[in-house]
C-alpha cells in the first residue's frame, strides 16, 4: 500500500500479540501533540529465531483491524507480514521513503523501552536518515540512557518543537507527553491464560474476538 500524504505521516510497528490500549492511547495522545493525521500500524512479522506470538499472523492482523475501526486516525500496512521472511524496521523505512519520496515528513513511533535498546536494532544509525523517531512514555522505563554515548546522540537530535515535524521529512526524536499505561501484552497473555477478565486493557471487539477463537488460552 503507497500512501501520499501532505502533513506528517507515522508508522507504529509491533508484535501486536495483542493490540492493546497501551499501544493505542498513548499514539493517539502523541498524534494531538504534533499534528499527526495518520498513523500507520504495521504488525511484526516475528523471526523464527525469537519467542513466536501466540496468535497468527492472521490473527494478529485481524485484532489490529478490529481495534481501529471506525477510527480514521489509522491504518494498517501488512506488508511486514506478508513477506515470506521477517524484514528489519531500517528496511521497511528504506522502501517506504523511496514509495513516498525525499519530501514526505515520515515519522516512526516507538516506546520508551524501545527507544532504550534501538542501538542493539540492525542499521538503527540509519533510522533518522529515513524519519523522525517519536517516542512514547511507558511506565517503568528510565528516561535516560545508560551510555553516555546514546545519551549524547538523543541529545544531538532531540526536539521539542512539533512544528519541525511536519516542515523537516527526517531526523528529529520527539518525546512525547503520553499518558503512562501499565499495559503489556505479555501480561494480558498471562493474564487471559489464568482467568483474569483483563477489563478495559483491550478494545472490546478485539476482546470478543479473542474469546471467539479461543486465544491466550493456555
Ligand atoms: P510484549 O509484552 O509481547 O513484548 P508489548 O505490549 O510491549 O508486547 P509490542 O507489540 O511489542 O507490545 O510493542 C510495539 C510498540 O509499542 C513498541 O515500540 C513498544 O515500546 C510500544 N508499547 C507497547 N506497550 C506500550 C505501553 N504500555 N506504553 C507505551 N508504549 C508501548
Amino acid at each position: 500500500m503507497t500512501f501520499k500524504h501532505k502533513g506528517l505521516l507515522a508508522l507504529f510497528g509491533g508484535t501486536f500479540d495483542p493490540i492493546h490500549y497501551g499501544h493505542l492511547r498513548p499514539v493517539e495522545t502523541l498524534a494531538k501533540q504534533v499534528g499527526l493525521h495518520k498513523i500507520i500500524l504495521l504488525p511484526n512479522h516475528v523471526p523464527p529465531h525469537r519467542p513466536q506470538p501466540e496468535a497468527s499472523p492472521s490473527q494478529r492482523l485481524e485484532m489490529v483491524r478490529l481495534s481501529i475501526q471506525d477510527n480514521s486516525l489509522f491504518t494498517v500496512d501488512t506488508r511486514e507480514l506478508e513477506r515470506d521472511s521477517p524484514s528489519y524496521t531500517i528496511e521497511t523505512l528504506t522502501e517506504l521513503r523511496q514509495e513516498m519520496g525525499p519530501d514526505q515528513p515520515l515519522a516512526f513511533i516507538i516506546g520508551q523501552d524501545s527507544l532504550l535498546s534501538i542501538h542493539t536494532w540492525y542499521g538503527w544509525e540509519e533510522l533518522l536518515d529515513k524519519c523522525h523517531l517519536l517516542v512514547c512514555s511507558r511506565p517503568g522505563y528510565a528516561t535516560n540512557f545508560n551510555e553516555p554515548q546514546m545519551q549524547e546522540w538523543l541529545k544531538e537530535h532531540k526536539t521539542d518543537d512539533a512544528n519541525k515535524l511536519s516542515q523537516i521529512p527526517n531526523g528529529y526524536i520527539f518525546l512525547g507527553d503520553t499518558p503512562l499505561l501499565d499495559i503489556s501484552a505479555t501480561e494480558i497473555r498471562k493474564g487471559l491464560s489464568s482467568g483474569n477478565l483483563c477489563d478495559g486493557l483491550i478494545p472490546p471487539l478485539v476482546m470478543a474476538y479473542i474469546k471467539q477463537q479461543h486465544l491466550y488460552q493456555n
